[in-house]
């Protein structure tokens, strides 16, 4: 490869940043080097820069994406402990994890008492989905009440519902703590209506389906909340009680079963290390 001047390489570095070609500008002469050694055509060489250019780009956009989609801590599925939990299929997260449910447009529902992994499960879906380049958003579902009343009062309402109607996957966690105001109720129906076969939602809730009414207030709207929600919707129900009062339970029994093997049988046996999970 014939050696520029190094004018011509000022003009080149001018030229690429101004077409937004940060990663070519930075790696070109490297990789010129590097090609000139290994006797590489120049079409070889455009070939590994340009690579190497959507390579940084498309990390970026992961990068972004993820910050973007507000998630309180990040969670995997290869994490989740399935023999603790066995109502939750793991071939079926899986399943979901793959994330064609959002090419469908389909729902999640997590339902199950707190500490039962519904939010754990969420998040690694969606942090799954934000992977593949899905755009995703997690929210507390108090927040976003409270972000839709702020928004109604000063009028902002409909660029909120711009930004969540732009999303492929909207995490509505904690279906059920919500302050049963009515204005509340009806904003919330509302994003869960407009997702309707054009987002898909994920949603966590500790609540039975018979004590919806309570939380929106009103059988009518609870009803037709319930049927958006649950038409074309898996429903995963986590049993059982807390995970951390399970691993505790598990832990104490563990030091008590060795305890008392070594009183029977005098056998010093190594202790088991508590493996706090969570
Ligand atoms: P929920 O949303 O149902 O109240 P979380 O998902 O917040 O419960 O779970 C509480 C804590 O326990 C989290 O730190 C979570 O990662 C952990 N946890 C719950 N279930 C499991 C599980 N089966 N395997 C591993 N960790 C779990
Ligand atoms: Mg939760």
């Amino acid at each position: 490869m014939i050696k520029l001047e190094t004018k011509s390489v000022v003009l080149l570095h001018h030229h690429l940043k101004a077409l937004r070609l940060p990663t070519i500008g930075a790696e070109c002469e490297k990789v010129a080097k590097q090609a000139a050694a290994d006797n590489a055509d120049h079409l070889a060489y455009l070939l590994q820069l340009s690579e190497l250019e959507l390579l940084e780009r498309e990390r970026k956009a992961a990068e972004r994406r993820l910050k973007a989609a507000r998630f309180p801590t990040l969670k995997s599925l290869d994490s989740f402990d399935f023999a603790a939990r066995p109502s939750v299929n793991k071939v079926m997260m899986a399943e979901l994890e793959r994330c064609e449910f959002i090419d469908r447009r389909e729902n999640v529902l997590f339902v199950g008492n707190p500490g039962t992994g519904k939010t754990h499960l969420a998040i690694s879906l969606a942090a799954a989905a934000c992977a593949k380049g899905y755009r995703t958003r997690f929210i507390r579902v108090t927040e976003l009440v409270t972000a839709l009343i702020e928004a109604r009062d000063e009028r902002g309402l409909h660029g909120l519902k711009t930004r969540l109607a732009k999303l492929d996957l909207l995490v509505l966690d904690e279906l059920g703590y919500v302050p049963a105001s009515k204005i509340g109720a009806e904003l919330l129906f509302d994003v869960i209506s407009t997702a309707y076969e054009r987002t898909s939602l994920v949603v966590t809730t500790n609540l039975p389906f018979e004590s919806w009414t309570e939380v929106l207030g009103s059988e009518r709207l609870t009803g037709a909340t319930l049927d958006r929600l649950t038409h074309r919707c898996q429903i995963i129900e986590t049993k059982g009680e807390s995970y951390r009062l399970q691993d505790a339970k598990a832990r104490v029994r563990r030091s008590k079963a060795s305890g008392s093997d070594a009183d029977q049988d005098g056998a010093s046996k190594p202790l088991e290390g508590g493996t706090a999970k969570g």
